[in-house]
């Protein structure tokens, strides 16, 4: 890696994703930093402090799994299980817009655990992809592992069988969260000599990763800190991708939600309260509609 790379390629210190492939190396590198779209998924929800940093961990990895698609789509990666957090929730897509939610149980809203195993206690990973063009597809792992870090690693072992490292920071002080992927780009050669040589580049740059310290994940520019990992790599970027946050919850969304409602239920409701609210779980944003907005499909209903 050259310091012409940095100096040509200057960017925000945060909510950006980089990517980029290491030359003569069968292997692939991602760092995302984020803060405010960090903050503003945590925003009003007064979660506790641990599930707050996990879901900056989910937060994260959502944007890196989205990052190694090789098509356009998005992607859910949702943690449930029989701990104080029902299920914690991250969608993203192509364009790195993002949004997620933690559900907590009711008698939960203060918990003070604050591991992966103390948090969702004994659960699963639901990882679904919809690609824009083409089937959905579900992948499931237990969550056995101690970090969420390393049940992502087991899901590329079980489910892709990719070698795949991950680091994933979480700063509540800062309000800010960080990781990096490394994988593994196997050739379509498959002899064992060339497998052995990538196997081996793999843990060369796997062990160069493992160096990042929090404090320079949240500190450096992308950039800057990527010559600091790999400055003896050759190493090409691609153009770094901003990540922002975006419900994508709309009135017309929860219009079509309405609609599938029985026009008997929705005049009920309507003679009660006057009005029909929908507040958007994501981002706490209620959406009122009153008779003018619903007399369409009262009277469509009636014909
Ligand atoms: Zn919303």
């Amino acid at each position: 890696m050259s310091k012409n790379d940095i100096t040509t390629n200057t960017i925000a210190t945060t909510d950006v994703l980089n990517r980029y492939l290491f030359n003569d190396m069968h292997v692939r590198g991602e760092l995302v930093q984020l803060s405010k779209s960090y903050q503003s998924i945590i925003k009003n929800h007064n979660y506790p402090l641990g599930v707050r940093l996990l879901l900056g961990e989910l937060m994260v990895a959502t944007c890196l799994l989205s990052a190694t698609l090789k098509f356009e789509g998005e992607i859910t990666v949702q943690l449930q299980g029989d701990g104080p957090i029902g299920y914690m929730s991250v969608n993203g897509d192509h364009n790195q817009k993002i949004r997620g939610i933690a559900k907590l149980k009711p008698d939960q809203a203060q918990t003070t655990a604050n591991s992966l195993n103390e948090l969702i206690g004994k659960g699963t990973m639901v990882i679904t992809i919809r690609p824009e063009k083409g089937e959905a597809y579900q992948g499931v792992v237990a969550l056995e592992e101690e970090t969420l870090a390393e049940c992502l690693v087991h899901y590329f072992e079980v489910s892709e069988q990719i070698p795949t490292k991950i680091w994933l920071f979480s700063d509540d002080d800062k309000q800010q969260v960080a990781g990096s992927l490394v994988q593994l780009l196997p050739d379509g050669d498959g002899s064992n000599e060339n497998l052995t040589q990538q196997k081996s580049d793999f843990e060369h740059i796997s062990q160069l990763t493992n160096t990042i310290k929090a404090d320079e994940v949240f500190s450096l520019e992308a950039q800057a800190l990527l010559y600091r990992l790999y400055h003896q790599e050759k190493v090409s970027l691609f153009e770094p991708q901003t990540v922002s946050y975006q419900c994508g919850c709309s009135h017309d969304k929860c219009l079509v939600a309405i609609s599938q409602v029985e026009s008997t239920e929705i005049e009920s409701i309507l003679a009660e309260q006057s009005k029909i609210s929908m507040t958007c779980d994501y981002c706490l944003t209620t959406y009122d509609f009153y008779y003018d907005d619903l007399k369409s499909f009262i009277s469509k209903h009636k014909h």
